[in-house]
């Protein structure tokens, strides 16, 4: 079968500081991508130890022993502490790319939502400073919850609907000793009705579908679909979960209730080990079950057109 080569925009590339721009230039270009959006990662270790933090891990974990899984908070305490600081990507990384090679890069910040309103509306203030268009955050790494930290997550939507930010936001589980569902649940797409009502111009993309999940693929699709079938001004990315569009019912479902006019491409690159951009998006172009239309809505006409609104 003859394949078509789409044009592409990558929503969801990782600028780690441990990997040279010319290895995400030199993916980008293997894959025929012509611009990507590097996400910052506002993340740190020692967040576990905020009082309010730990005591929801230590009863998420006292609940697991139910279930007969045990895990102790010193296990997780260690895992972050071994492994967050490689991966943070503070803004000005993000920014400095993105000054080096305007033509490729469209940068987004991001800010550790645990750190409290007085933290978001200074970081916010630099994002909006450094000239980048976004901000990723993460429930899970970042320790947040929008059914219990409310008041934080509504301060974060209301400036950034104000300032014209789009949020990244990831959904599904985390990796490593997170990836327990439990562990994650605060990242369950469901979690943003409500709270979504008085944001109706924010721009927000579920990051990953709710499906990222090593062990429970798919494990928040539904409500995933549920979330953007309410509110009109979300989106969704494949990253990690390009699978989706190669599964039927998840296809039937994207196009009968929401359509592909909200879904976006995104690699998660290299956050999976040995998987490329090229990789993920060659399961889009393959896939039998998008026509073309659909394939170039999703690898770059909707980014295209989200992006000249920021
Ligand atoms: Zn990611």
């Amino acid at each position: 079968m003859e394949v078509e080569d789409f044009r592409a925009i990558d929503f969801h590339v990782h600028p780690f500081p441990h990997v040279s721009p010319d290895e995400l230039l030199r993916a980008m270009d293997e894959a025929d991508v012509e611009r990507a959006v590097l996400v910052g990662l506002d993340i740190d270790p020692a967040d576990v130890d905020i009082r309010r933090v730990r005591e929801r891990i230590e009863m998420t974990l006292l609940n697991l022993t139910m279930g007969l899984v045990f895990v102790q908070f010193d296990e997780l305490r260690k895992e972050a502490y071994d492994v967050m600081p490689s991966f943070r990507t503070e803004n000005e990384h993000v920014a400095k790319l993105v000054n080096l090679w305007p033509g490729r890069f469209v940068g987004f910040g991001s800010v550790d939502v645990c750190k409290g309103e007085r933290y978001i509306e200074k970081t916010i203030v630099k994002i909006k400073k450094l000239g980048l268009k976004g901000v990723k955050v993460l429930p899970t790494a970042q320790f947040f919850s929008p059914a219990l930290d409310r008041d934080l997550v509504e301060r974060l939507f209301s400036l950034c609907e104000k300032e014209n930010l789009a949020v990244v936001y990831h959904t599904g589980c985390d990796v490593g000793a997170f990836e327990l569902p439990h562990l994650s649940e605060s990242a369950n797409p469901i979690l943003l009705n409500g709270v979504l009502d008085n944001h109706s111009n924010l721009k927000i993309i579920l990051s990953h579908f709710g499906s990222y999940s090593a062990k429970y693929p798919k494990i928040w699709f539904k409500e995933c679909i549920e979330i953007m079938k309410k509110y009109d001004n979300t989106y969704a990315d494949t990253a990690a979960v390009p699978y989706l569009l190669e599964d039927e019912k998840a296809v039937a479902k994207i196009r009968t209730e929401v359509g592909f006019e909200r879904v976006l491409f995104g690699s998660d690159y290299p956050a999976v080990i040995l998987v490329t951009i090229k990789d993920e998006k060659d399961i889009i172009e393959k896939t039998r079950l998008l026509t073309a239309e659909e394939k170039e809505l999703v690898l770059y006409e909707n980014a295209d057109k989200l992006l000249r609104s920021l």
